[in-house]
C-alpha cells in the first residue's frame, strides 16, 4: 500500500517496518514492529545487541499527512548490551520519552522559529502544546550539540515582559551575538541561576561582562565571576544620562508653563536625539532655544559633551575627560546631572574598563526588537518559562533537528 511506503519513506527505518495502516475515525493508526532476527541498537552507546522483550505499546504523533492526523504505534524492544546490560533499544523516530515523532519535532521546531506558535499549531493540525513540546525537545537536541565552549564575553540585560510588569534576565554570547540563557525576574537569583547552569569551567573562561549599574546584578558577578572584568553598558549609561536630562527639561517646562510661557512645549525629542537626527523645523527651534539661558540649554550642552567620552582611545585620557565632565556636571546647579554625575563617580571603574575591553551591547539592543517581536507574537506564552524557551529558541541561534525528508 502507498502510505505504508510514504510512512516508511519519511521515518528513515530500516531495523522496523509498518505492520499496517488504518483509517479510524479521522486518524491513521501506523503499526510498526521490529524485523525479526535483527539486532537492535543499544539507546546509550548504538552498539547492537538481541532483543530480549518487548515493553509496553507507546504512541508518537508524527507528521500529518493531507490534515489526517498520523499516529505511530509501537512496542519498544529491551536489548542486552554487553556494556550497558539491559536497556531499550533506540528507536530512529523517537527522542526520549517524549510523545511526538522526531519529523515532527523537526517541522514543528522549524516553522515556530518564524510564525506565532497558535498559527503553527494550526497548520499542522496539533495543539499548541505539541508545539511546546516540539520546541522544547528542539532547544534540548540543540543544547546537547552546543558547548559555548569558546564564550569570552558575556552581556546581561533585562527584558520587560507584559508591559513592564514582569523582567526577564537575558545573558548574551556578545562574540557570536546570540542568546545563551533566559531565566524570570531581575533579582539575585535569576542571575545565581544561569551562573548554577553555565557551570564552573566556562565561568572561569568569562573575561569580561558588560550589564547595567545594577547592584544585584554586579554582586552576583562578583560572587561567581570575580576574575572577569566588568564593563557598564555604554547604552544604559547613555539612557540614565537621557532620563537626567528629561528630568530637566519637565521640570522646567512645568515652572515656565506656570508663568504661562509655553517655549518648551513639544520639545522632549529635540533635547534627547543625536543633532544629526532632527528634522529640519526641529533644527530651527533647537538653535532658537539655544541662545536662551533656560537651564535645559545648559543641561543639553552638556549631554553632548558626554559624547565625546566615547571617542577616546586610551583608558588614561578618558579618566581625565570623565573627570573634568564630572567637575561640570557637579557645578551645572541641575539636580538630575549631578545625581547623574554621582553616579558615575560610584562606577567610575566599570565605566573606564570600557577603554580595555571595548564591549557594549549593542547586539542586545538589536536582539531586543526581536525578542520583543517574539513576546508580541506571544498568544499563548502563558508562563514564563515558555517566554524564556521561546527567547532561546528564537535568538539562541541553537542547531535545529533535521530529518532526511523536508515535509513543507
Ligand atoms: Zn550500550
Amino acid at each position: 500500500m502507498l502510505v505504508k511506503s510514504i510512512v516508511r519513506f519519511t521515518l528513515g527505518i530500516k531495523d522496523h517496518y509498518i505492520v499496517s495502516v488504518k483509517l479510524i475515525g479521522n486518524e491513521l493508526k501506523i503499526d510498526l514492529d521490529a524485523k525479526r532476527r535483527r539486532k537492535l541498537p543499544c539507546s546509550i552507546c548504538g552498539k547492537r545487541a538481541r532483543p530480549r522483550d518487548k515493553l509496553k505499546e507507546r504512541t508518537w504523533r508524527h507528521v500529518s499527512l493531507w490534515g489526517i492526523a498520523v499516529r505511530l504505534y509501537y512496542r519498544p524492544r529491551r536489548i542486552e548490551c554487553p556494556e550497558h546490560g539491559v536497556r531499550v533499544e533506540s528507536i530512529p523516530w523517537s527522542m526520549g520519552k517524549k510523545p511526538i515523532s522526531f519529523p515532527l519535532i523537526t517541522v514543528l521546531s522549524f516553522w515556530s522559529r518564524m510564525l506565532p506558535w497558535d498559527q503553527v499549531a494550526k497548520l499542522f493540525g496539533v495543539s499548541w502544546n505539541t508545539v511546546r513540546a516540539a520546541v522544547e525537545a528542539a532547544v534540548e537536541y540543540g543544547r546537547e550539540r552546543e558547548s559555548y565552549g569558546d564564550v569570552r564575553f558575556i552581556g546581561i540585560d533585562e527584558i520587560s515582559r507584559k508591559r513592564g510588569h514582569t523582567y526577564h534576565t537575558n545573558v548574551y554570547d556578545l562574540e557570536r551575538k546570540r542568546l545563551i540563557w533566559s531565566g524570570a525576574h531581575r533579582d539575585k537569583d535569576s542571575l545565581r541561576r544561569f551562573f548554577e547552569w553555565w557551570g564552573k569551567e566556562r565561568t572561569a573562561a568569562i573575561e569580561g561582562v558588560c550589564c547595567d549599574m545594577w547592584r544585584n546584578y554586579i554582586d552576583v558577578i562578583h560572587e561567581y565571576c570575580g576574575e572577569a572584568v566588568i564593563v557598564f553598558d555604554k547604552f544604559h549609561i547613555v539612557r540614565h544620562l537621557m532620563e537626567a536630562i528629561d528630568k530637566v527639561r519637565r521640570m522646567e517646562a512645568r515652572m515656565l508653563a506656570e508663568a504661562g510661557c509655553e517655549d518648551l512645549k513639544g520639545t522632549k525629542y529635540i533635547w534627547l536625539k543625536n543633532p544629526w537626527n532632527l528634522t529640519e523645523s526641529q533644527k530651527i527651534t533647537l538653535s532658537g532655544l539655544l541662545k536662551s539661558n533656560f537651564k535645559i540649554v545648559r543641561a543639553y550642552l552638556l549631554k553632548e559633551m558626554f559624547r565625546r567620552l566615547w571617542d577616546y582611545r586610551s583608558r588614561t585620557w578618558a579618566a581625565k575627560y570623565l573627570k573634568r565632565w564630572f567637575w561640570w556636571a557637579t557645578h551645572s546647579r541641575l539636580k538630575p546631572l549631578r545625581d547623574f554625575a554621582w553616579m558615575l563617580r560610584r562606577h567610575e571603574e566599570g565605566i573606564l574598563a570600557y577603554f580595555d575591553l571595548r564591549i557594549d551591547n549593542a547586539i542586545v539592543e538589536a536582539m531586543n526588537n526581536n525578542a520583543k517581536a517574539i513576546s508580541h507574537r506571544a498568544r499563548g506564552y502563558r508562563t514564563e518559562n515558555t517566554f524564556s524557551l521561546a527567547l532561546i529558541h528564537g535568538l539562541g541561534d541553537l542547531q535545529l533537528p533535521q530529518c532526511q525528508h523536508r515535509f513543507l
